[in-house]
C-alpha cells in the first residue's frame, strides 16, 4: 500500500469532481497525504509539482467515491438464502432466526466480503446497521474502508446484546476506543418504530444527541408499518416519530417509502435525511418511494442498497441507475431525476447525510476518497458524458481503483488489504455449511 507522503497525481481521461460540476476532459487529482490538493486539467498541473508520483489512468473517469448510506453488511452471507418473500414473512421466519445463529467470528468474515465487494465496485464509505459493530470495526479499520457503523437496537435481544442499555454502552466505549481514527465512525440505530418501544425510541435519541452521532433507523417501510403504526398511534410513522422528538437534521430515516404529502413536508421541513433504497423496497415487493416529490420538496435523499439479502447486490452502481430510471417509469416522465440527481445521492447527498463536510466531492481540502472506472470497455464507449456513463451504463464490476484517504484499496483491478483468493475459499466452505443450518439457535 502507498502512502503518499510526497504529492501524488492520478491523471485520467475524466476527471469527475462532482455530477453538477463540467467533467475535466484530461484531468488530473493531485493528493497529498488523505486529502486532495486540486483538481484540474493536466496542462495546468503537469509542470507544478516537481518530484510527484504520477500515476497514469489514460482511459480513466475518476470520480468520487460512492457513499452507500444503508447497508447491513454482513446480510451478504444471507445472500439468496431466502428470495421472493414480503418483508415480515421474509424476516421473521427467516433473517431472525438465521441472525440468531451469527457469532463474532461469522461476522468478521461476512464483513471481509461485504468489503471486498464494495471495494470492488466503487463505494468507499458505508453506513451500516447491524450485529456485533465492534468485530465489524476491526475488520473495516484493516481493510482501510471509511465506515459509519451502528449496533441495532430493539424492543427485544439482538444477537449481540441484552438490551439497549447495553447497546449504548458498548457504543460509547466503542467511540472512545475510535476517537482518533476518522475512517471509523458510529451511529445510534433504533431498528424501526416498530421494533422499538417509545421509550427506546426516545432514549436512543438522547444518548445519540449527547454524544452528537447521527441516528439511523427503518421509517415508513411497508404498507404494513404505516397501517399499524395509524391503527396503534392515530398517525402516520413519520408523525408517530415527529411527536418523539427524533426528527431533526441529525436522522438518518431510510426507506420512507410510504408517506402522506404532509409527512414529505415534515420531513423537508425538519431537514430530516432520507436514505432510498430502490432495489430492496422492489424485491421486498415494499413499494416505491415517491423520490421526485421528496427531491421536489427540497429533502435531502442519499442512496443505499439495503442488505445484500434483499438487493442481491452491494453495487451502487447498479443502485444508482434503478433510482435514475424507476421514477421515470413511475410517472411517464423521463426527466425526473436526472442522471446528475442520481449521482449526487450517492455521493454529496450521502456526505450531508452523515454531516461529513468533506467527503463526496473532489476538492481542494477533501478527503482523497475517489474510484477511477475504466472506460476502455465496449459498453462504455463512445463516452461523451461521464455522468451518463456512470448511471446509466457501467456497473460495479468496471471500477478498477479505489481510494480512501489518500489510500488505494484497490489499484489496477487488484485488492491492496485483502487476499481475495483466501476469503473466497472460506466463503465457499460456509455455502457448504451454512452457518444458521447449525441451530436452532437462540
Ligand atoms: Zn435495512
Amino acid at each position: 500500500m502507498n502512502e503518499t507522503k510526497e504529492e501524488l497525481i492520478l491523471r485520467g481521461e475524466f476527471v469527475l469532481a462532482s455530477p453538477f460540476e463540467e467533467p475535466i476532459k484530461g484531468g488530473a487529482v493531485v493528493i497529498k497525504k488523505d486529502r486532495i490538493v486540486e483538481c484540474g486539467p493536466w496542462t495546468d498541473i503537469e509542470s507544478k509539482y516537481p518530484g510527484a508520483r504520477l500515476l497514469e489512468r489514460s482511459s480513466g473517469l475518476i470520480a468520487p467515491g460512492l457513499i452507500n448510506c444503508h447497508t447491513h453488511a454482513p446480510m451478504v452471507l444471507l445472500r439468496g438464502m431466502a428470495d421472493d418473500l414480503p418483508l415480515k414473512t421474509w424476516l421473521e421466519k427467516y433473517i431472525f432466526p438465521a441472525e440468531a445463529c451469527l457469532t463474532k467470528e461469522i461476522v468478521k468474515t461476512a464483513t471481509l466480503l461485504a468489503c471486498a465487494e464494495m471495494i470492488r465496485s466503487g463505494t468507499t464509505t458505508f453506513v451500516d446497521m447491524y450485529f456485533f459493530e465492534r468485530q465489524m470495526a476491526q475488520v473495516v479499520e484493516q481493510v482501510g474502508l471509511r465506515a459509519y457503523l451502528g449496533e441495532g437496537i430493539f424492543d427485544f435481544p439482538s444477537p449481540a446484546f441484552e438490551n439497549a442499555e447495553k447497546v449504548m454502552e458498548e457504543t460509547r466505549d466503542l467511540v472512545v476506543h475510535y476517537k482518533d481514527n476518522p475512517l471509523i465512525n458510529f451511529t445510534v440505530d433504533p431498528h424501526t418504530p416498530y421494533t422499538c418501544s417509545s421509550n427506546i425510541l426516545v432514549a436512543s435519541a438522547e444518548f445519540a444527541r449527547a454524544h452528537r452521532l447521527p441516528i439511523v433507523t427503518h421509517l415508513s417501510e411497508t404498507r404494513w408499518e404505516f397501517d399499524e403504526t395509524r391503527s396503534i398511534h392515530s398517525k402516520t410513522p413519520v408523525k408517530y416519530l415527529d411527536e418523539l422528538g427524533l426528527l431533526g437534521p441529525d436522522l438518518v430515516a431510510v426507506h420512507c417509502v410510504w408517506l402522506e404529502e404532509s409527512d414529505i413536508d415534515l420531513l423537508a421541513q425538519k431537514n430530516v435525511n432520507v436514505v432510498h433504497c430502490p432495489e430492496s423496497n422492489l424485491k421486498l415487493g415494499s413499494g416505491i418511494s415517491p423520490l421526485a416529490r421528496l427531491l421536489d420538496a427540497r429533502v435531502n435523499v442519499a442512496l443505499g442498497t439495503d442488505g445484500a439479502a434483499s438487493n442481491n447486490n452491494l453495487d451502487m452502481l447498479g443502485e444508482m441507475d434503478v433510482a435514475a430510471k424507476l421514477p421515470k417509469g413511475i410517472l411517464q416522465d423521463p426527466s425526473v431525476v436526472t442522471a446528475e440527481q442520481a449521482m449526487y445521492m450517492a455521493t454529496e447527498a450521502g456526505a450531508k447525510a452523515m454531516g461529513a463536510k468533506d467527503l463526496g466531492r473532489l476538492e481542494p481540502g477533501f478527503q482523497a476518497d475517489l474510484i477511477v472506472i475504466d472506460l476502455d470497455r465496449p459498453h462504455l464507449r463512445p463516452c461523451y458524458n461521464p455522468v451518463s456513463q456512470m448511471v446509466y451504463s457501467a456497473t460495479g464490476g468496471d471500477v478498477s481503483d479505489v481510494m480512501v484517504a489518500g489510500k488505494f484499496v484497490m489499484e489496477k483491478g487488484r485488492l491492496v488489504t485483502i487476499d481475495e483468493e483466501k476469503l473466497l475459499s472460506q466463503i465457499r466452505s460456509f455455502q457448504n455449511q451454512p452457518f444458521w443450518q447449525e441451530g436452532p439457535c437462540s
